[in-house]
């Protein structure tokens, strides 16, 4: 472990929100699901992060949670962790394909949607995604552009739990209809949600999470993350996320 990632640890984190999150001391003291500890041993991480000590816990009570840390600090378990470990604890298949009406195929109905800028950041999602969901019925999907999307068609018809995506190729395969529905979602992550503001996807993601909003779930969680904690990320926070959602700021993040 580099002296960078020991720096983390000394981090102070700010909490605000009506419900106290009392920060887990180590993975095994959180309650997560006995698979879910398996794979974290498998992955090597022996003690979380300080991001991940309290948005685990957060997540798996149920909340909202808008988090900022920078880079390298572990936000991608820190949602991973507790969301597949929920999951985890629910039905063996969770999200059959169904047979499209009048078509041959599938549509994917995931219950999880990762959205990230880009096809390098939903893929390094998609790998950790998978070792987490090692022994484990849930299927993960990546779905980015610039590449063949038959194949990737292909692998959400094969049944797709959680699904990781560009706002692009998302926007895309909604569009044409058919092969995609966000009706079952769970859980909404907008992930290094900074950079794709500054990418111009702020209306793209708007718009998916009214779209997902109108699912009527009141128990779909949305998660934001970012490096930085600029205004605009604290609005779009404060449109999508639950009145009574916690934030999790790591160290000094840029406002
Ligand atoms: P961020 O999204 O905040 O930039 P990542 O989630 O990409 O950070 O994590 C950075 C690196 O730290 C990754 O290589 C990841 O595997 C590793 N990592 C995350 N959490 C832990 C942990 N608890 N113990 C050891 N390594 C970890
Ligand atoms: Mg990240």
């Amino acid at each position: 472990i580099g002296i960078q990632f020991q720096k983390l640890f000394k981090l102070d984190v700010n909490t605000e929100g009506e419900d106290e999150i009392v920060p887990i001391g180590s993975f095994e003291e959180a309650g997560l699901h006995p698979v879910m500890l398996d794979n974290i041993r498998l992955a090597g991480y022996t003690v979380p992060t300080p991001i991940q000590r309290y948005c685990i816990p957060a997540i798996l009570k149920g909340h909202d949670v808008l988090s900022c840390a920078q880079t390298g600090s572990g936000k991608t378990a820190a949602f991973l962790v507790p969301i597949l470990s929920k999951l985890m604890g629910k039905a063996k298949r969770l999200a059959a394909p169904r047979p499209v009406d009048g078509q041959r195929g599938y549509v994917a109905e995931p219950l999880v949607l990762i959205v990230a800028p880009t096809r390098e950041l939903v893929t390094q999602i998609f790998d950790e995604c998978r070792r987490f969901c090692y022994r484990s019925m849930l299927r993960p999907c990546v779905v980015y552009g610039g590449a063949d999307g038959v194949t990737q068609r292909m692998e959400l018809e094969k049944g797709c739990d959680i699904l990781v995506a560009t706002p692009g190729r998302l926007t895309d395969f909604l569009e044409r209809g058919k092969i995609l529905t966000l009706k079952r979602l769970k859980f909404v992550v907008i992930d290094e949600a900074d950079e794709m503001l500054d990418m111009g996807f702020e209306p793209q993601i708007r718009k998916l999470l009214q779209g997902t909003d109108a699912n009527e779930d009141d128990d779909q969680q949305v998660l934001m993350f970012s490096a930085t904690f600029q205004k605009p990320i604290r609005k779009l926070a404060k449109d999508f996320l639950a009145d009574a959602y916690v934030q999790i700021r790591v160290g000094r993040v840029g406002s």
